[in-house]
Order: structure tokens, then sequence, then C-alpha cells
């Protein structure tokens, strides 16, 4: 134990660079040498005792291997710490979904690499087992994969331009040590689950990754985290994400989507303009209201009947203007009025809060489910909720109902909702742009005038603002277009007009 002073000490005296260090390993070496004063002492002295010096001998030895030993360790954790940096990621923190997205990708490039090489037999096994070429030609350009028997899945759904999902899963480096090349540095990566910790509300479990590389490639962890983010920031660009709640706080819901085109939405005449430009020039106002001390904020409620467009619009509009969407229904299990404050509270940068369904709010107290679920999303909770604290950030609040009857006076008072519009079913000009839309400019083949003339056939066809004629979603014709060939479509559009 008296050696351990000098230990650190020399380390001290040793820079900390590789060649140093290695000559510090290689200390143990050196301790028979220092041992072998006190042995030659201790046999000068019992020479000719020979039971004497056979003991010592032992003794010798004994002393000689566990100084090794201790050694051997002293140095093993003395390298760990001189020699190697490590890097936490936690997984409260927003780098470790980056982080994990990124391995994913790396893993996949590799993959996409040795398909191509031609060794599609072994694809199947190739995560965990990349045959020997590839390796190589992986090795050659400096990264490699993580090399694991231990993968988790992440499952992560995509929405496509029609709407459907699909489920994509993504494998990435589950709880364990893994071992990886980036720029031609190993890497290790522990993935640690505490067993103890976890979120309160998600039930996910605390997680840790740390990566461990020898102390010269320490640079590279910057690198790895930028090329992360970039892949994130890559990932979103030209997207719209939607948040949810989940629990406290609002997480991205499946992957970011395609923007969606404004042009798709085809609103009564004057509605989305009218919308957007409310909205440009209050983002344009930011300065107004902290001069005049008003809370800066802005809310907006679309009601009409159900497949008008509300939802549609309000993306559309989020992704023209480069902003996300938090989604929040207040029918939702578990939703509380301090939850609802809080979320509000909390919304992701350049965001546009959309509670939907906002008057689930007022007939609550009467719903009930069959387990006996009450939800506690009170009138004066959102009330509260809405007025909230005034935050720096802007706040843009939309709101959708099909049921503007049922909601309470109080809700739709300025401050609270500064726009209203109605969304409703199609009017005949409306009937007549989602039909050119549908079968005008990029079909092939098509006859504009003819396109015109069906149009505006089915625009007569359609009840009108007043109520007259015959009402019609435009869902309902979005989706009787998709069946339908033009012609075809204005024959059979009587099967249509009353089903709902
Ligand atoms: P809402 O929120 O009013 O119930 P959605 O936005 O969810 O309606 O629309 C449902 C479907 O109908 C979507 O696929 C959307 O593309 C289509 N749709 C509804 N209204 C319109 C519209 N005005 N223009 C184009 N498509 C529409």
């Amino acid at each position: 134990s008296n050696k351990e002073p000098t230990i650190p000490a020399s380390s001290s005296a040793i820079s900390t660079t590789m060649d140093a260090g290695s000559t510090e390993i290689e200390l143990p070496g050196s301790t028979p040498t220092t041992a072998d004063k006190p042995t030659s002492l201790l046999s000068s002295i019992m020479a000719d005792n020979p039971y004497f010096s056979a003991g010592a001998g032992l003794m010798g030895i004994g002393v000689v291997l566990g100084g090794l030993r201790k050694g051997v360790n002293l140095a093993g954790n003395f390298a760990q710490r001189r020699l190697l940096v490590t890097l936490e990621i936690p997984s409260k923190d927003r780098a470790y979904p980056w982080f994990l997205e990124w391995m994913a990708a790396q893993a996949k490039a590799a993959k996409a690499l040795e398909l191509e090489a031609g060794e599609s037999s072994s694809a199947s096994t190739s995560i965990s087992r990349p045959s020997t070429t590839s390796k190589i030609r992986q090795i050659l350009s400096g990264n490699i994969p993580v090399q694991s028997h231990q993968l988790a899945v992440e499952t992560t759904y995509k929405q496509h331009s029609n709407g459907s999902t699909e489920a994509l899963f993504t494998l990435v480096p589950g709880p364990g040590t893994h071992y990886f090349r980036y720029k031609s540095a190993w890497i290790q990566l522990k993935r640690e689950r505490d067993s103890k910790l976890m979120d309160l509300h998600s039930g996910i479990p605390w997680e840790t990754v740390t990566l461990t590389t020898l102390s010269r490639d320490r640079n590279l962890f910057p690198l790895l985290l930028k090329e992360a983010r970039e892949l994130a920031d890559r990932e979103k660009e030209g997207k719209t994400v939607v948040y949810t709640a989940w629990g406290t706080e609002w997480r991205p819901f499946g992957k970011p989507r395609r923007k969606r085109e404004t042009g798709s939405v085809v609103l009564a005449e004057g509605i989305g303009e009218r919308v957007e430009s409310d909205l440009r020039r209050f983002l344009g106002r930011g300065k107004w209201y902290a001069d005049r001390g008003i809370p800066y904020r802005r809310g907006y409620l679309l009601h009409g009947p159900p497949g008008s467009g509300k939802t549609s619009f309000i993306q559309a509009l989020a992704g023209n203007l480069s902003y996300n969407i938090c989604l929040l229904n207040l029918s939702e299990r578990g939703l509380t009025d301090d939850k609802l404050n809080h979320l509000l509270g909390i919304t992701p940068e350049r965001s546009i809060v959309l509670l939907e369904d906002i008057d689930a709010a007022f007939n609550r107290r009467v719903q009930t489910s069959e387990d006996g679920f009450k939800s506690s999303v009170t009138f004066s909770g959102l009330l509260n909720a809405l007025d909230g604290v005034a935050s720096a950030e802007e706040r843009i609040i939309f709101m959708t109902t099909n049921h503007f009857d049922r909601l309470d006076p109080a809700l739709v008072r300025p401050g609270r909702v500064d726009l209203k519009e109605l969304l409703d079913d199609a009017v005949p000009e409306q009937a007549k742009r989602l039909f050119k839309r549908f079968y005008g400019k990029d079909q092939d083949g098509a006859d504009e005038a003819e396109i015109a003339r069906l149009a505006s056939k089915l625009a007569g066809m359609v009840g009108d603002e007043m109520g007259r004629g015959r009402r019609v979603s435009m869902a309902a014709l979005q989706g009787h277009f998709i069946r339908h060939a033009p012609g075809e479509s204005l024959d059979t559009l009587n099967d249509l007009f009353g089903e709902r």
C-alpha cells in the first residue's frame, strides 16, 4: 500500500500522450527491480537457513505477484482515467434521440453497402454479422456500425401523403455494451437502463448512453453529435413535426410529415386568406404587444361539419409558415386541468397548438365511459389554460369543433378566440375547384375545356351557402373523385348527396 502515493505522483509527471501512458502501463514490469532490494536484504540475513530462504523466496514471489496485480489494476484505472474520454448522454437530453437515430442510420447505410456488394444471401443476418468483404469495405471507409447481438426496436409511424400510415421499425443498439468505429476510431457504446428511476408519467425508464474512446480521439464526440443533429434537422426539413402530449411533455408523434401544400385544401372564397393574413400580421407584431404589455397570443376557432378541412387547413398553414403542431384532444384520457395548463406553458418553439373537438370539454360532465373513466378537464380549467400566464414566446392556439352551438360564449370572446371561421360543406365554387384540381392540369391527356365544362356542371349540382341545393362535405367529394374518372364521377354523383 505504500506504493500508492508514488503512482499518482509519477502519473502527474507523465504527460497524457499515448506514448507516455504506455510507459506507465509498463510500470508493473519494473516492480521486481524495486522489490529486489528487500528480497536480497532478506536473503543475505537468512542465507544460511534453507527453510528461511525457501520461505522468503515464496514470500518474495507472493509480494512480487501481489505488487504486479496491484500495479496492473492501478495502471488500468489510470489508463482509463487518463487515456480514455467518456461522454454521457442521458435520455432526458435532446441529443439522445438524435444519437439513437444516427446509430440506426449508420447501421442502415452499412446494410445498403452490403446489399450492394451482392451479398444479399447473408443480408438477413447482416446487422449482427456482416460478411468479411463488407467488413473490409467498411473498415476502408472508416465507419463500422454497431456490431451487436443486443438490438432494440424503435417503432415509428410514417404518414403518406394520402394520410395512410405505415409502421417503420428501426433497429438500434439495445441496452448493453457495443463497439463501433467512427472516422477510424473505435468507440465503445454502453446503453444502460436505470431499473429504479423512471419517468413517472410515461413509465419509460431513464437511460444513459455512455460513449468511450481514446483521449486523442476526444474531438470526435462533438463531430459525431453535430452529425446526429444535422441528420435530425434534415429529417425535419420541409416537414411538419406533430407533437402529442406524452405525460407532462410534448413528444414528436411519428416521423415528421411532409408539409401539406396550402393549395391542396380548397376552402370557400377568402377564408384561408383571412386566417393566414391575420396570423402573419400577428407574428410580425411581437414588439407591439410587448410595448403595450399585452400577452402575445392569438386564438383561432374553426368550426363546421366534419370533413370540411379544418384539420387539413391548419396542417397546411403550419407547413406554410414552417411551424410545427402540438396536437391535443381534450377528451384524452388522463388529461387534467393542471396538465393542460402545464402543457400549454411548455410548447416547443415555433409551434401551433391545435385543440381538437373543443366542445368535448363541455359535455364532459355527463360522459363517463364503461370503465368509469371521467376526463377531468373542466370548462373553467380550459379557460384558465387559455388565459395562462403570459410567456415571452408567442402563443398560437387553433381550436376546432363540429358543434359551434355547444360552445359557451365565454370561450369565444376576444382574447381567447380572436378570429373564428366557419368551414362548411362544399359550396358550388369550391366543388368546382376541387374537381379541377383532381382532373385538371396534371392528368395526362385531360382536355382543359372539357374539365371546365364538367366542373361547372358539378357546381350546379352542389348546394349553395343559402342552404339551397344539396349538401356534401369536401371530404366526401374528395373520396368520390378518387374513385371515379371525370365523366363517370358526374354520372354517379347522385349516390353521394344525402349520404350523410
Ligand atoms: P375536419 O377536420 O374538418 O373534420 P379534415 O381536415 O380531417 O376535416 O379532412 C378529412 C379529409 O378530407 C382529408 O383527407 C382532407 O384531405 C379532405 N378534405 C376535407 N376538406 C377539404 C378541403 N376543403 N379541401 C381539400 N380536401 C379536403
